[in-house]
């Protein structure tokens, strides 16, 4: 039966079927862009990816091979359970896991290859195996790195050894000139083998030791595209179109996404891969205020009481704080009682709020938060000086105006949210420190028309929410 199977699935039509399914993961991505259709497009991505599993086990004859049900198995109770354990500020560090696997994948083909078990050899083949094997190598061990940095288990500042680039740069080249050799001296392919694994494997270490955490979740997008690309040549390497095809579009999706955050957090790739800082930090000076955390604007109560009450239309913009304090819940229900008042609310979501792009939509989403009351930056940006009231939640960098002015610092350039035009602005952020980018918040000091609820996001908008509805009842 699965011989037949096999014969039925001759070159052509799997050809036919590779093109068909490459079409439906491009479908799913371009799903992925809108939200309200992203979990369809997922649902289709994966689909048709799963589906390329099953139509290779089918095509290359190893449906009987039991050992692989086992792995997929395997595989999948271990997917399962990362799925259910993982919080959604921890996501960064899963993809950077999930792209060390791609890259692991890619590897492990490219070595089967050069050794001939995977496919006849030839220069063509050979070459690309190899290149497949340092692609694979370097992306599996940066991924780790990655993912150990962003998850605070080796340090997330850059680590710098002596001669750093020198060492880095050299691993590369050798990498190069072990490749030019094996076809030169006819090196044994286990020796091969060995030695791109080991320089691969160090470069991948030394790259991403370099990069400091803020920078991290470019470096793991980039990483991303890479577990595609060496997908992709591995693909190349073993004559199978179907792998080539879907590396390809991995590869492609994941350097626009990193085009875009570098785009989003005004930096240049290059100086990221070369680790040169972001620009001059100025002085963290703590802005003049008497409050502390915990305490509510020096306002009185009935003052936002009353603007709330009176705002007609007001825009909500999330931050990294909102998915610490695991706010969205309170938020929804701020957005709820807004509405109940006649209010026009829609949220205004910063290509790069959070630690990772889409991290405020699925969180809002979450809270089954209308898709049509998301808006991205670009276009709201205008309407904010026609906005009675913002309320911000845990976000700082993207709303910072500094980004406009200060020339020097790693936020100028960088298009933020232009809260700072709104009639009134309330800010429920934990303290008054700069956000991520380590530049602080003029609009802390604001006297007329910022007020500041300071403390875990959690409690401060619970509060504010007792308080208002004390009053209504
Ligand atoms: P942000 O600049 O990091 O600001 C977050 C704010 O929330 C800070 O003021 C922080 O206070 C506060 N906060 C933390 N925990 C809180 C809590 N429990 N309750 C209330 N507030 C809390 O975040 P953002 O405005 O979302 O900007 C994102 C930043 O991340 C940008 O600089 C962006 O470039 C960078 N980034 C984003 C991505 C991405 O793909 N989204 C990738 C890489 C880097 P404390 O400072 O006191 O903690």
């Amino acid at each position: 039966m699965n011989n037949i199977l096999a014969v039925i699935i001759s070159d052509p039509i799997y050809y036919v079927i590779s093109g068909f399914l490459a079409v439906f993961v491009l479908f799913g991505i371009f799903l992925m862009s809108k939200v309200e259709k992203a979990k369809l497009g997922n649902l289709i991505s994966g689909f048709a990816v799963l589906s390329g599993v099953v139509v290779s086990l089918i095509k290359y004859n190893v449906l009987p091979i039991w050992i692989i049900y086992l792995a997929i198995f395997i595989g999948a109770i271990f997917g399962l359970i990362i799925t259910f354990k993982t919080k959604m500020i921890q996501m960064p560090q899963l993809i950077a896991l999930l792209n060390s696997l791609g890259g692991l994948a890619s590897a492990i083909v490219g070595a089967y290859a050069l050794l001939g078990i995977a496919t006849d050899l030839t220069v063509f083949s050979t070459s690309t195996a190899m290149i497949a094997l340092i692609i694979g190598g370097l992306t599996f061990a940066g991924s780790i790195i990655a993912a150990a940095k962003l998850h605070n288990i080796i340090r997330q500042r850059p680590i710098t050894l002596k001669g750093h680039h020198v060492w880095t740069i050299s691993l590369f080249f050798l990498a190069l000139v072990v490749v030019v050799l094996h076809f030169l001296l006819v090196l044994n392919p286990i020796i091969t083998l060995v030695l791109l694994t080991v320089l691969s494997l160090s470069f991948g270490i030394l790259f991403t030791l370099h990069i400091g955490g803020a920078d991290m979740p470019i470096v793991i997008s980039l990483l991303n595209s890479l577990s595609g690309v060496a997908g992709a040549i591995s693909g190349l390497a073993i004559s199978d179109i179907l792998l080539v095809s879907i590396g390809g579009i991995v590869g492609a999706s994941g350097l626009l996404l990193t085009q875009i955050m570098c785009r989003a957090m005004n930096r240049r790739l290059l100086d990221i891969l070369f680790a040169k800082p972001a620009a001059k930090v100025t002085p963290q000076v703590e802005p003049e205020t008497t409050l502390t955390a915990g305490e509510l604007s020096t306002h009185e109560k009935a003052d936002y009481q009353a603007i709330f009450n009176a705002a007609k239309e007001v825009i909500i913009v999330p931050g990294y704080g909102m998915a610490v304090a695991q706010a969205q819940h309170l938020v929804k229900e701020t957005a709820d009682l807004l509405k109940e008042n006649g209010s026009r609310v829609r949220f205004a979501i910063h290509p790069v709020a959070g630690r990772m792009p889409g991290h405020m939509n699925v969180l809002l989403a979450e809270v089954d938060i209308d898709y049509d009351e998301l808006f991205e930056m670009d276009d709201l940006n205008e309407d904010f000086i026609n906005t009675d009231l913002v309320i911000v939640v845990g976000a700082n960098d993207v709303i910072n105006p500094a980004a406009k002015t200060d020339v020097g610092t790693p936020l100028y350039g960088m298009p933020i949210l232009n809260v700072d035009q709104a009639k009134e602005v309330f800010i429920f952020n934990f303290d008054l420190k700069p956000g991520y980018s380590g530049v602080p918040n003029p609009l802390y000091k604001k006297e007329q028309g910022v007020h500041l609820f300071l403390g875990d996001a959690a409690d401060t908008l619970k509060n504010f929410l007792s308080e208002l509805k004390k009053d209504i009842t």
